[in-house]
This record gives C-alpha cells, structure tokens and sequence, in this order.
C-alpha cells in the first residue's frame, strides 16, 4: 500500500471541531481562533520508550496521545486537534499500523479532537511523533511558576502505579502478584486527568505540573520555576490500595521517581481548596492534599518529612536529556 491510500485510511471522514478551516488534505491543516492557543510535541521511539512487547500497536497509539493530553490538561487548555508524524519500518504490518491510530482516535473521540495533518515516511524504527493543540482562555493557561507561599500542594490519583505496571509486564513473576490488570493498565493506558484540569476555569491561580517524570522531578519544577520551597508529607502520597504488596524499596522509588502516571501536581492557595475538592468530585478523580509552600532560605528545594525527620528530596526521577 502506498502513502497515500495509507493517509486514507486514517483521515477522518468528518470533523468535530468548528475552528477547523483544513484538515488533512491540503499541504497544511487552517483552524482559527479567539482563544489563546497552547500546543506540546511528544516523540516515541520503538525500544527506548515502547516496546510490542508490553503494549499492543492500540495502547502504543492510545498512550502516545494520552502522554500529551496531559500536557495539555497541565496547562489547563481544552484539546481540539492532534498531527501525528509516523516514521515506519517495514517490520510493521498495514494492520498494526491501523491498530496505531485507531487507539489515537478512540481517546481523541472522548475529547471531540480532530486529526489535521502529520507525515508519513519509512525509516529502520518506528517512532511516532504526536502535536496536540488546545484552546485556553486569553491569560489563563496554568503555569509552573505561580506557586505561592502559604499554598498547599495536591495531587491527583494514586503515584507509582504506572512503574508498577510495566514491572509486571516486564517481570515473569507476575503471578506472584494481584490486581496485575489494574497496574498494566496504568502503565498501558493512562487517563490525562483534562476533565479535572478544566473544571479549575474559575480559579485566579492554579500551579500544575503533569505527573511523567515522577513527583520528584515534578515538584523540583515547581519549586524553581516558582522560586520557593515545597514541602511534602511522605504519609499523605497516596498510592493505590494494592501497591502495599510490592517491596517498600520499589514502593518508594516508584511513588517518587516511577512517573509516567499523568497525574497533576500543583499548588493552590488555602481558600480555594474547597473548589478544588468540588471539581475532582465532579471529574470522579481522587485527589490529596500533600504538603505546603514556603519561601526560599537560600534556594528553591522539596523537602518531606518521613517520621518526623526531614529530606531534601531531589529531582532524581528519570529525566531525559535534561
Ligand atoms: P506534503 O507532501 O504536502 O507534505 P503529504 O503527502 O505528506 O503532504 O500529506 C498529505 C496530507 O496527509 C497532509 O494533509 C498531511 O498533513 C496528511 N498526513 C500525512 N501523514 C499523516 C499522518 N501520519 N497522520 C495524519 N495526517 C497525515
Ligand atoms: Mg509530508
């Protein structure tokens, strides 16, 4: 099959989106808008950040979009269109191919999202390269460096679960555990917290950060771009009511520094705590309040306390090619 009957076969018969001018078709995709218009890339390379050995080509598609969902549900913008750059090997079938985009479009149908464009080439790796665009309200998209002293720090959902999904899938003994469906489909399939994320609209002030990297990492970017300190209770993570079952050791690394469960962190001030509450209500997410915001003594830092003592926590998670 050519590229060109390849294209076909992804392009949507019909769009959702009002704002689109051009979709597929034409030597690039038009949309216009009044809003602020926010836009992230994510790169998935086959053997470093995926393999067909611990996902179907459905949940390497469905992941790939998911990944930059939450970017956007970070940013606090409401999703409309994605562009998908595919570079494919001839390892691949037509078929999985398929399996790819449809697990993309049965996300991006619960969210109204178009498909408008991308490119398709042949190359020795599959890699697949997702751009999402969303729609915020002029000035109101969710930065990283908003946080304030006196706030108090939250997260959305459970942490270490995604980590302790793909050390099932990863792992032969696997039986040794329960509830193994659970963390593999955290790891396989995440849910971009967008809904949350949204229902915050009328807040003046949220910080958010997505959960990729692990807390860590994530409250480390909080901290200096924000130039303050966070400080969090190691009781209060909240993790899943199974995660008890693996070593406290993989329990603590992988809450911290597992990532990849696109959960959000931030901050908010005291006095919004209760729309906040109202909003994960509404959106069906859990959500904890984790800790405090202080001022700097010297530099920005995370500390937790564990036990009545206190930790410097660093950033540590997997960061790439920081
Ligand atoms: P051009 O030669 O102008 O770059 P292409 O032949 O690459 O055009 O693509 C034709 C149309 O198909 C364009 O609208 C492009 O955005 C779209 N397209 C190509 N590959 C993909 C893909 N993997 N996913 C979505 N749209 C694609
Ligand atoms: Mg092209």
């Amino acid at each position: 099959m050519d590229e060109f009957s390849f294209i076909n076969t992804i392009r949507q018969d019909r769009y959702s989106q009002p704002s689109l001018v051009k979709g597929i078709g034409d030597d690039a995709a038009v949309f216009r808008t009044q809003e602020d218009v926010v836009t992230a890339v994510d790169t998935f390379v086959e053997g470093v950040h995926f393999s067909k050995k611990t996902m179907s080509p459905y949940q390497t598609g469905y992941r790939a979009l998911a990944a930059n969902l939450s970017d956007l549900a970070a940013m606090g913008a409401r999703p409309v269109f994605y562009l998908v750059s595919i570079v494919i090997p001839k390892t691949w079938t037509l078929n999985e191919l398929e399996e790819i985009f449809h697990g993309m479009k049965a996300l991006a149908r619960n969210h109204h999202m178009d498909l408008i464009g991308g490119d398709t080439v042949s190359g020795s790796e599959l890699s697949i390269s997702v751009t999402v665009i969303g729609y915020v309200d002029q000035d109101m998209a969710r930065f990283r460096h908003t946080a304030k002293p006196d706030d108090l720090v939250f997260v959305t959902g459970t942490l270490g679960d995604a980590r302790a999904g793909l050390h099932l899938l990863t792992e032969d003994r696997e039986s040794a555990y329960k509830n193994i469906a659970f963390f593999k489909k955290r790891h396989q399939m995440p849910t971009p917290r967008l809904e949350f994320a949204l229902k915050l609209a009328d807040i003046d002030r949220v910080t958010l950060n997505d959960v990729s990297d692990g807390i860590a990492n994530e409250a480390n970017e909080i901290a200096e771009a924000s130039n303050v300190c966070l400080t969090l209770y190691d009781k209060e993570i909240p993790t899943s009511k199974d995660f008890g079952q693996f070593s406290v050791t993989m329990q603590h690394e992988w809450k911290y520094f597992g990532g990849e469960d696109f959960e959000l962190l931030g901050t908010v001030a005291e006095k919004n705590w209760n729309a906040l509450v109202k909003a994960a209500k509404d959106s069906g997410v859990q959500l904890t309040k984790i800790g405090f915001v202080t001022n700097t003594n010297k530099e920005p830092a995370v500390y937790v306390i564990e036990n009545d003592t206190k930790a410097r926590l660093d950033k540590k998670g997997y960061t790439h090619l920081k």
